[in-house]
């Protein structure tokens, strides 16, 4: 076989949730729960396929898209008082992560991340020949003295997800600002807040995508794919200094990001109140999934996102099968660990019953 580049012996190809299909045929069951992969379970705005219908009928889908998307951009501004020169949009927040790692990060740089966060940074960071430093959390928590203690000269770029994917936990404004203003300005900072929307507490910064403002060396990364539920079209975006996107745009591929991707984004975007409605869906069930492990004796960690992570006496990956049989999928972490998406009242109330069962079983 022809040679991968040397760094390909340390990937691993990402294993996505299972899709519900074939879990269904597998299993031979009727109805599957899917909480794996912090999906919305609502949906996403009405107005989204209103829009991608009168898209479809109006249109044929022989042209390109708009290679710059132009119009969420201005909306985009427009909703947030930002200008469309600090705006990026990608084929999801992964496609951003991507085109940053290949815009910034070489061989000889070093990049530092948690112990326990999302798997894509260490993975693009690795592609790209960089050396991961890893920092440990202390009962979940991210330890943001860790980062500068990790800090040295071939530092480029800090990875930060807040609130934190798997754990749920977050950082609140304070802890972020004063991090911020002790990192060397010449070290990027990938702020990912893919879940920032669903925070119940207000002490989690939400105006990190103004900070570029006062420090150009920070991005502010966000997404399509959870609150505004469009996950299966894949779209994202970041907000940076000016000069960090003109280089961005350069590794970014012409038409990453395609028409309808776009259009739904657009009319997404319009339906804050669909927004609010989820946000609040989710802090509802993310109590009633608290009452049910508290009931069950399982610990778990308090979450600000629509995701928990908690623990069983089960080794992770026995119970991850054991749920998947009964047509409940989550996933798995390790040590006895899973994480489960918070889900709508009646896929959560299947997901606790399933879970009952097995435990009583034991
Ligand atoms: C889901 C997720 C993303 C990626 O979202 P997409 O826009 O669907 O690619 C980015 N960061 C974190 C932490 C996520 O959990």
């Amino acid at each position: 076989m022809i040679k991968s580049k040397k760094q390909f012996e340390l990937l691993k190809a990402y294993i996505p949730g299972r899709p519900i299909e074939e879990v269904k045929e597998k299993y031979n069951l009727e109805y599957i729960v899917k909480l794996a992969s912090n999906e919305n379970p609502y949906g996403t705005s009405s107005l989204v396929k209103d829009a991608l219908i009168e898209f479809l009928e109006n249109y044929n889908l022989n042209r390109y898209p708009d290679g710059f998307s132009s119009k969420l951009k201005y909306d985009l501004s427009d909703f947030y008082d930002i200008e469309t020169k600090n705006i990026i949009i990608s084929n999801g927040a992964d496609e951003m992560l991507d085109i940053i790692a290949k815009t910034f990060l070489s061989e000889n740089d070093n990049v530092i991340m948690n112990e326990m966060t999302f798997v894509r940074y260490s993975d693009v960071s690795t592609i790209q020949d960089s050396n991961i430093k890893i920092v440990r959390l202390k009962n979940f928590d991210t330890i943001l003295d860790s980062y500068l203690e990790k800090i040295d000269e071939n530092t480029k770029l800090i990875w930060l997800c807040n609130p934190n994917n798997p754990t749920g936990k977050y950082l609140d404004k304070q802890q972020i600002k004063n991090f911020i203003e002790k990192v060397p300005s010449n070290i990027l900072i990938l702020y990912d807040e893919a879940y920032a929307e669903f925070a119940e507490d207000n002490t989690i910064p939400q105006d990190m995508i103004y900070e570029f403002k006062k420090h150009e060396n920070v991005m502010t990364l966000k997404t399509f794919s959870k609150i505004y539920g469009l996950a299966s079209l894949r779209i994202g975006y970041l907000f940076a200094n000016e000069d960090i996107i003109t280089e961005l745009n350069k590794a970014r591929p012409p038409f990453n990001v395609n028409a309808l991707a776009q259009i739904a984004a657009i009319n997404a975007l319009k339906d804050q109140e669909f927004v609010e409605f989820v946000k609040s869906e989710n802090i509802k069930q993310k109590y009633y999934l608290y009452e049910q492990f508290k009931k069950l004796g399982i610990s778990y960690v308090e979450s600000q996102t629509n995701f928990i992570l908690f623990k069983t006496d089960f080794d992770s990956l026995e119970l991850f099968e054991k749920l998947m049989q009964k047509g409940v999928i989550i996933r798995a972490q390790k040590n006895g660990y899973q994480r489960v998406t918070i889900g709508t009242s009646q896929e959560n109330e299947i997901f606790i019953e399933k879970l009952e069962e097995i435990i009583k079983q034991k």
